[in-house]
């Protein structure tokens, strides 16, 4: 997928961010933020070219996104030798869901195939109930299969129109 394709997500993201954002419901996000030798990049034997530098441009949100106050930042992939896909891997997401007493959780984000699906793993795994917003996730390869797998395991999908959002 383009880039192009992932920016055409970000007005799908906003809606979703004020809708939850005006309901009141916390809004919390993962980033990745490696050290600059971190060991998912190819200089280091890793899959991935360098990306997401802590401090650098690149770990950055996109520009276009409207964050709104209070919005939780975590941080993962932090540690040199140790690299994370699931937003709960090494971080505090977890500790965060349970202070804020949360037990529904609505994902959306870029990375379909690799960090949000094992960002759902790891959420069911926790038994939080996990609704994917399907209109918002980006389609890295086989986006039905992965959708379809998912839903076994008690994840529910839902549009912005479900939840009538304009
Ligand atoms: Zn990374």
């Amino acid at each position: 997928m383009g880039m192009r394709e992932r920016n055409n997500l970000i007005p799908t993201i906003n809606s979703y961010i004020q809708h939850f954002s005006r309901n009141g419901w916390p809004i919390l996000a993962t980033r990745d933020w490696h050290p600059p030798n971190h060991c998912s990049f190819t200089e280091q034997g890793g899959p991935y070219p360098i990306h997401c530098v802590q401090g650098s441009r690149g770990a950055q949100f996109h520009s276009d996104l409207v964050m709104p106050p209070g919005m939780m930042v975590i941080s993962k992939g932090t540690a040199s030798k140790k690299d994370a896909q699931s937003g709960f891997e090494g971080s505090s997401l977890a500790d965060r869901l349970e202070d804020l007493e949360i037990k529904t959780v609505f994902v959306l984000g870029p990375a379909i195939q690799n960090c949000l699906k094992q960002t759902v793993v790891d959420a069911c795994k926790i038994r939080l109930q996990v609704v994917v917003l399907k209109d918002a996730i980006g389609n890295l390869g086989d986006l039905p299969d992965t959708l379809n797998e998912i839903s076994q395991a008690g994840v529910l999908q839902a549009t912005a129109s479900d939840l009538g959002i304009h």
